[in-house]
């Protein structure tokens, strides 16, 4: 029996998000409502009661790692999301295009959001290089002033800090070693070097001379932070014995299923963004099931993202728009044969405006579950559903469900 894992981010939000509503109550979702009437529903703590989950990290622990285990940092979720080769070895990190001026004093941590120039920008990072022989620099840019860097050498350690202060009207951070091992050292050395040349090689770029004439913030340095190596762990396919896909947009979620060998499709004209034509990744989802992989994990973001810009209204059209992708579910999987599970990753209401620690709403339907008496998808009627209150492992669950987990004992 085939699986399916559905992931809308940040899905869950509080009674204090729309009128006394949460958007999931507010929203429009008769197929929601239809996949809870058909299924078992509960609510989930991604990681644990009482721990605020960051993307990486939730997703992890549904997948059925152990993220206080297994979770090396987001730089390398990062290389691998934007295609990067990772190795054994390898110091991923996530970098941003910033503004500086000449005391290294930080004006605009994203450069004004720089729109264009990327490839310039890459371009001229090539010739990034530190001093110290046989250390290996490697970078790519992503969207706007995101990209991410690989250093590759012997003897490197991601036990270090960010040079990133995460404010601005401050000098640029001087990275430092968290342990007193030499590898460590050497790599803060290495990073505080490649992050003072970077300004040397991008402050004279014409698109920065260009930007400061038109009163944009130029992009004259390279920030570094989230230093990871690729985390070690079998892969869902060593683990479960079963062979996955990932229909995702966002690099996070891309280098997530990639660091547990999902192999990675793109769905046509997606964003990951709000306005992201997400039908898209339903279709592509259905596709794949027909075929020969065993699970598919289908991920969309714009929930999350209205929910960090405090907007209810956008989350609540981006949830019926998840609706629609249900509704594709409902009429078009082959439903003698495939289980399904659909939640968030954790829950991100509008007033607050980032991840907090409430539990999301799950249900799970297909022929093996045995559905509750709950007809209504939401933070509310999930109480009185028959899969109770759980802790990450929703892939394991599914996977028991489309009878392809070993047994424990005899
Ligand atoms: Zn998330
Ligand atoms: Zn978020």
């Amino acid at each position: 029996m085939k699986s399916l894992l559905i992931i809308a981010d940040g899905l869950g939000g509080r009674p204090t998000d729309y009128k006394g509503k949460t958007c999931l109550e507010a929203a429009n979702t008769p197929n929601l409502d239809e996949l809870a009437r058909r299924g078992s529903t509960g609510l989930l703590d991604s990681i644990g009661p009482g721990v605020r989950p960051g993307s990486d990290t939730a997703h992890l622990s549904i997948f059925g790692y152990d993220p206080e285990k297994v979770y090396t940092g987001r730089g390398v979720f990062e290389t691998l999301g934007i295609g990067m080769d990772v190795r054994e070895g390898d110091i991923s990190f996530r970098t941003n295009f910033a503004t500086v001026d000449e005391n290294f004093i930080l004006r605009d941590r994203r450069a004004g959001r720089i729109q264009e120039g990327q490839e310039e920008l890459e371009k001229a990072l090539q010739g990034l290089k530190p001093s110290q022989p046989g250390v290996e620099v490697l970078f790519k840019t992503s969207t706007e002033h995101r990209g991410a860097l690989i250093l590759r050498g012997a003897e490197l350690s991601d036990h270090i800090t960010d040079a990133d202060p995460h404010k601005t009207g401050v000098k640029v951070t001087e990275v430092k070693p968290t342990t007193t091992e030499n590898s460590a050292e050497k790599t803060a050395e290495i990073v505080n070097e490649l992050v003072k040349k970077s300004h040397e090689i991008l402050k004279g770029l014409p698109i920065n001379k260009e930007r400061e004439r038109e009163g944009k913030p130029p992009a004259n340095i390279l920030l570094l932070r989230g230093a990871s190596m690729k985390p070690d762990v079998p892969s869902i396919e060593e683990r479960y014995g079963v062979k996955g896909v990932a229909i995702a947009a966002g690099a996070l979620y891309i280098g997530v299923a990639r660091a547990l060998g999902l192999e990675f499709k793109r769905a046509e004209g997606v964003t990951g963004r709000a306005d992201s034509p997400i039908i898209n990744k339903a279709k592509l989802a259905v596709r794949e099931l027909k075929g020969e992989v065993d699970f598919t994990f289908v991920h969309m973001k714009g929930t999350d993202s209205c929910a960090h810009d405090h907007d209810a209204e956008g989350k609540i059209a981006f949830i019926e728009k998840i609706d629609e992708v249900i509704k594709y579910f409902l009429d078009n999987l082959d439903w003698d044969e495939t289980n399904v599970a659909f939640t968030g990753d954790h829950t991100t209401p509008i007033v607050y405006g980032d991840h907090v620690s409430d539990p999301v709403p799950i249900v799970f339907a297909g022929p093996n579950v045995v559905p509750d008496e709950v007809d209504e998808f939401n933070e509310r009627s999930v109480l009185r559903g028959g899969i109770g209150r759980i802790s990450g492992q929703i892939l394991p669950i599914l996977l028991g469900y489309s009878n392809r987990l070993k047994k424990f004992g005899t």
